[in-house]
């Protein structure tokens, strides 16, 4: 199947970082990392540091295991014991990569340097800057919340992304009992202090709802029997369901839990501005502003790209997009030797029908104008590895339903295939790309890749054929990115756990929370891509 994958590539003359090669470079090639969160450590795992000189630089010198955040807010888990120390994962590497704690404040792709800040919040105007070049830079920064420029929610809500987010919550939300049971206090104010209200239906409101629910039925009434009937959950969510990216049976099997346990959830619900004690919000199906008491919110809703991001994009013409894109390597559109990862970009993902054509001309060797059934399975078995789509829509099909389109007018098979059947086979291909979502999964999964592709690029041509490698000779090294789905959990509370399997399966009922843990470690680092 020889030079069939150079037509992806002709719409693009930036892939010269990967091919072109010096075979004896005295110096190792500076790689720059910025984050040390999912994206950043998974890349740092298993980078080959004979080959590269690395410096990592975040604000953070931690990672912070995500998926027990939530957990963390109704001290269910200690936070310490959901964070490892950057040092450590350092450690554990024999060969160097150095660590800055610092912010990156800017990225100077036409100088190829970073600048670099270690005191932002502390004081500003003392010069803490300072800049590092790079061959490679790899920019794992995550998001940031996204409060869509709702009045009063940076002032009032409380945020879950960080370790810092947690503690605060839990602080919270003791406080409101404290204040709830002060004398002289009305009941209605009692409940307003006792009313705790999530914005966001997705996992993490979700889970955040159910261990906040075990955590004041469990130990708070305990210790605050007095107001313990005037408690109440409300999980306000815009669209019509809670958990709606996952399958319906997971949605429902959550509401019907939350329905048992008294948690309320607004659906189609918008909130339009928050204030110290309120919380406003308009139902889309009538119209109608509601004003809700609250004694703390909590806005688990939204992912927005970071300030740095914003300035980098409109840098190297990406200034009107939402998020940062990348092709299917992971490397930035528009920028030389750039890459990005995990939460803070988005990979745009090639569609078939603009190179449709040239996919033709290359498969068609003969150029007659037409291709055999046999060269168009060869076709399509090429063109599963350069576009995913079209994995994902032979699996909703039959692979004869396929080929059904190559018949004539008549139902009579045709032997040879025209541009014009090509087309019309191919022509559905492209409605069954989506987007990856925003979890530790990917993100992780996207570490692995890259720092694969990093470790084979620079041991040079000679490398044994990895499953990497393209088989043909096309101008790409190396497969694009893959993501496999493994399980993705929900922790609903009093040990209640959905999980959306590969394979449209779904898994609902009791679990333990170790077992929840071991198998999500185990399953979100996992790095088998073939
Ligand atoms: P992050 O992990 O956010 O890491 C970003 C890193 O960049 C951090 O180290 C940060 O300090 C650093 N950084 C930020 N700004 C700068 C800068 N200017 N310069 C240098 N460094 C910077 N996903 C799942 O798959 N399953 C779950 O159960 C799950 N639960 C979640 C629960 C909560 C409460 C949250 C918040 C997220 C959850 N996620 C879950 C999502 C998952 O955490 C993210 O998808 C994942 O963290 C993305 O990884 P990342 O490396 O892109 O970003
Ligand atoms: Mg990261
Ligand atoms: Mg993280
Ligand atoms: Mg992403
Ligand atoms: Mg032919």
């Amino acid at each position: 199947s020889g030079g069939l994958l150079a037509y992806a590539d002709s719409h693009s003359d930036d892939n010269k970082s990967i091919i072109e090669q010096s075979p004896k470079e005295p110096q190792k090639k500076k790689v720059v990392v910025l984050g040390t969160g999912w994206a950043g450590t998974s890349f740092l795992k298993d980078l080959d540091l004979k080959s590269y000189d690395v410096q990592v630089v975040s604000p953070r010198n931690y990672f912070a295991f995500t998926p027990l955040l939530p957990s963390v807010t109704c001290g269910r888990v200690e936070a310490r014991s959901i964070v490892e120390p950057v040092r450590n994962i350092i450690k554990k590497r024999s060969g160097e990569i150095q660590f800055w704690e610092a912010e990156c404040l800017k990225i100077d792709p036409a100088n190829k340097k970073v600048i670099c800040c270690s005191n932002v919040e502390e004081n500003a105007a003392r010069n803490d800057k300072f800049s590092l070049e790079y061959d490679y830079l790899v920019i794992a920064v995550g998001a940031q919340v996204n409060t869509f420029n709702t009045p009063g929610v940076f002032e009032h809500c409380h945020f879950l992304k960080e370790i810092e987010d947690a503690q605060r919550i839990r602080r919270t939300v003791i406080d409101c009992f404290e204040k709830a049971v002060l004398p002289g206090m009305t009941e209605e104010e009692r409940k307003t202090n006792l009313h705790f209200v999530i914005v966001g239906g997705g996992p993490t409101g979700v889970e955040f709802a159910a261990d906040l629910h075990d955590f004041v039925h469990e130990d708070l009434v305990k210790i605050y029997p007095l107001v313990k009937d005037l408690v109440k959950i409300t999980v306000i969510q815009s669209g019509d369901h809670i958990l709606n990216m996952f399958d319906k049976r997971i949605s429902s099997f959550a509401e019907q839990k939350f329905q048992r346990d008294g948690i309320e959830v607004l659906t189609g619900c918008r909130v339009i501005r928050v204030s110290d004690k309120l919380i406003n919000v308009k139902m889309k199906s009538t119209g109608e502003d509601i004003s809700i008491p609250h004694g703390i919110v909590v806005w688990s809703t939204g992912l927005g790209t970071r300030p740095l991001l914003r300035d980098f994009m409109q840098q190297i013409g990406q200034g009107n997009r939402r998020i940062l894109a990348t092709d299917e390597w992971l490397r930035v559109e528009g920028c030389e030797d750039v890459y990005a990862l995990g939460d803070c970009a988005t990979i745009d993902q090639r569609k078939i029908m603009e190179d449709i054509s040239s996919i033709f001309k290359a498969a068609d060797k003969d150029d007659s104008g037409f291709l055999t059934i046999e060269e168009f399975q060869d076709v399509v078995e090429d063109i599963i590895i350069r576009y995913p789509q079209v994995e994902l829509y032979l699996k909703s099909k039959h692979f004869s339903e396929v080929t059904d389109l190559l018949k004539d007018s008549e139902g009579n098979d045709r032997d040879a295939v025209t541009i014009e059947g090509f087309e019309l086979a191919l022509s559905h291909v492209d409605s069954k790309m989506k987007s990856l979502p925003a979890t530790a999964q990917v993100a992780a999964q996207q570490g692995a890749y890259l720092s694969r592709c990093f470790n084979i690029k620079e041991k040079g041509k000679h490398d044994p054929e990895g499953p990497l490698r393209f088989r043909g000779p096309g101008r790409h090294e190396f497969r694009p990115f893959r993501y496999k789905h493994f399980v993705q959990f929900v922790a609903l509370g009093g040990e209640q756990v959905a999980a959306e399997l590969p394979g449209d399966r779904v898994s609902m009922g009791r679990s333990t929370q170790w077992l929840w843990y071991s198998v999500y470690a185990r399953t979100a680092f996992h790095t088998k891509m073939d």
